[in-house]
């Protein structure tokens, strides 16, 4: 029987030692991930989601607590190789990721390392390109591509490995734009269609607009869960804790204050547009 959740991370703490002192990265955290979720996690530099993110394939372990991946715990050393499969990880730099010298051989080097057969292997990266919209790129060199591609042929690679969830640490934080709006497309389309847990953790608001699920972190603590609306109307928290509350949300809150009746849980310029004219009670044209 396949568990709920993928994820149980139950009263974790993590520790770093450094020259006989103790700092507390993680502190107590308790968190639930729902199979086929899209979860954000949100947070300023520092608020210790890289060291969490590690502690969900057992890249690192809890000093206190435990992180249980669809019921094996990340101690059981022997379900290293398990566990690493069942949860994917991606990282910010797509240069550091991504290995071989053509597009489709880089794809390939995990599932190799599975010891699958050749046909296998084929339909798998295949699959995988299709799946991030990189396919006819398959026979390209990785770095004549712009960062936002690159960075889904990473995907790519860890899809293709065919894990239960994704986890990405900061995976848009060294791209443009339209580099990043790459990337939250595909783990969108990922998340409906192959029914991947997405794990997107990331600083920048706007991200987490599309998600089930958003989980804003702070000082090693989690400090709101809740769905993206929630989370978004909380303005003050989030500028509270350094988060960079997009323009479009500022201005709604800053016109709630001085009395108009928007809706301020949005954060599209097409929404916002929307919650600015039904308040001023102007029709559609
Ligand atoms: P984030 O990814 O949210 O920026 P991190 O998990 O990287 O946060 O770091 C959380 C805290 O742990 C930071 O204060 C950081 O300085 C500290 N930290 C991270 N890695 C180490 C380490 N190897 N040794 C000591 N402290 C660390
Ligand atoms: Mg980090």
């Amino acid at each position: 029987m396949k568990m709920e959740n993928i994820i149980e991370i139950k009263k974790v703490s993590y520790e770093y030692t450094e020259e006989e002192r103790i700092f507390a990265a993680v502190k107590d955290i308790n968190l639930n991930i729902e199979r086929g979720s899209f979860t954000v996690i949100l947070g300023h530099n520092g608020s210790g989601k890289s060291t969490l993110a590690k502690m969900l394939n057992g890249l690192k372990r809890p000093t206190f607590g435990d992180v249980i991946i669809d019921g094996i715990n990340t101690k059981d050393e022997e379900k290293e190789l398990e566990i690493k499969r069942k949860v994917g990880m991606v990282f910010q730099n797509p240069d550091n990721q991504l290995i071989a010298s053509i597009v489709e051989e880089d794809v390939a080097f995990g599932p190799e390392n599975l010891g699958l057969s050749p046909a296998e292997i084929r339909v798998r990266v295949d699959d995988a390109l299709k799946s991030v919209g990189m396919y006819e790129f398959r026979k390209s060199t990785p770095h004549r591509l712009s960062g936002g591609q690159k960075q889904r042929i990473a995907i790519a690679g860890i899809i293709a490995m065919q894990p239960d969830c994704l986890v990405l640490d900061e995976p848009t934080a060294m791209l443009d734009p339209k580099g990043r709006a790459e990337i939250i497309d595909t783990l969108i389309k990922l998340n409906k269609e192959k029914n991947i847990t997405v794990i997107l953790i990331t600083h920048y608001m706007e991200e987490a607009e599309k998600a089930d699920r958003v989980v804003v972190m702070n000082d090693g603590e989690i400090i709101a869960d809740g769905l993206p609306a929630e989370i978004f109307e909380n303005v003050s928290l989030l500028k509270s804790v350094g988060l960079d509350v997009p323009q479009t949300t500022e201005l709604l809150y800053a016109l709630k204050q001085k009395g108009f009746r928007v809706k301020t849980n949005v954060i599209s310029i097409k929404e916002t547009a929307a919650s600015i004219a039904a308040a001023l009670g102007s029709e559609e044209k």
